[in-house]
């Protein structure tokens, strides 16, 4: 079985001081392809330069491109030019445009930091628009986060109608939002949430869907497992022999790509099909989404 980790935020600085012992050990458990996205104009550089350096590696890092609607506070047009100009330049590096999106609850937090809610919306709406419109132009795939936005995405998915459609990241949600995304092509991304047995309906959801739809993600260092899984012990030989030090933080951290196994062994309970056939199709959605 081979595994990617379809959104890892690998350029943090939470991995730096580890990041060998980490690919080493996501080599050990066959994650053989880490997809990074970046989330503003400050990372761009970082993460096309962290896929540069790990070009001739066993495990592969791919860079995504992309503004996401956490960090739009004091960018303008001259972002969008800025990442426009930039994906141009990196057309031939990079996997998709991402992580891109709207986020309720940004919305409705704006009032604390002067901004109405509204005025924050159309913000966030002009963002996500540019980058679809870049992503159609470029004919690449989307990374897109939703929180409390699913009813304001479908519109512009369903506007933009992008050939190569892309992944709706970390998804939660009823099995008729996870169909409109399907419907329109788009595969989403199974991350820790469904280690949280109190998240039924995204459990009973993906259940629910054809493995075909699917792809796993960590998002990490955010978005930690839950104890229920973490209790068991999957961090194996090679760390041991590493200083102690650098266990301390490797264990701190609240996710690692390396949890993917662990979210690809919930999926594997929830889902009636033998655990090869499902890592297989796994890898056949990433191909068709960022290779094809
Ligand atoms: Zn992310």
């Amino acid at each position: 079985m081979q595994f990617t980790d379809s959104h890892c935020h690998l350029d943090d600085i939470a991995f730096s001081e580890q990041l060998p012992i980490l690919l080493a050990q996501c080599h050990q458990l066959a994650i053989n392809r880490i997809i990074i996205p970046s989330i503003a104009p400050n990372n761009f550089n970082q993460v096309l330069s962290l896929a540069k350096r790990h070009h001739n590696n066993p495990i592969k890092v791919y860079p995504c491109l992309g503004i996401h609607p956490w960090f739009l506070k004091g960018l303008d047009d001259s972002h969008l030019k800025q990442l426009s100009e930039i994906v141009n330049k990196s057309r031939n590096d990079i996997v998709a445009i991402g992580e891109i999106g709207l986020d309720g609850t940004i919305a409705k937090n704006a009032e604390t930091h002067g901004q109405t809610s509204a005025d924050n919306w159309h913000h966030q709406q002009h963002f996500f628009d540019f980058q679809l419109n870049l992503a159609k132009e470029q004919n690449l795939p989307v990374i897109v986060h939703h929180r409390q936005s699913h009813d304001k995405i479908m519109p512009f998915l369903k506007r933009y109608k992008l050939n190569r459609a892309g992944i709706i990241h970390g998804f939660t949600g009823s099995y008729q939002q996870a169909k409109g995304y399907i419907d329109l092509g788009f595969r989403l991304g199974v991350g820790s949430t469904i280690t949280y047995s109190r998240a039924k309906k995204t459990i009973n959801t993906i259940k629910r869907l054809p493995l075909g739809s699917l792809v796993l993600e960590t998002d990490a260092p955010s978005m930690p497992l839950s104890k229920e899984v973490t209790g068991k012990e999957i961090l194996t030989t090679n760390l041991n022999k590493e200083p102690a030090k650098n266990r301390m933080t490797l264990h701190s951290l609240a996710n690692s790509p390396i949890n993917l196994i662990k979210i690809f062994e919930v999926l594997a309970t929830i889902h009636p099909e033998k655990p090869d056939k499902i890592a297989h199709q796994l890898e056949r959605n990433i191909e068709q989404v960022f290779f094809t």
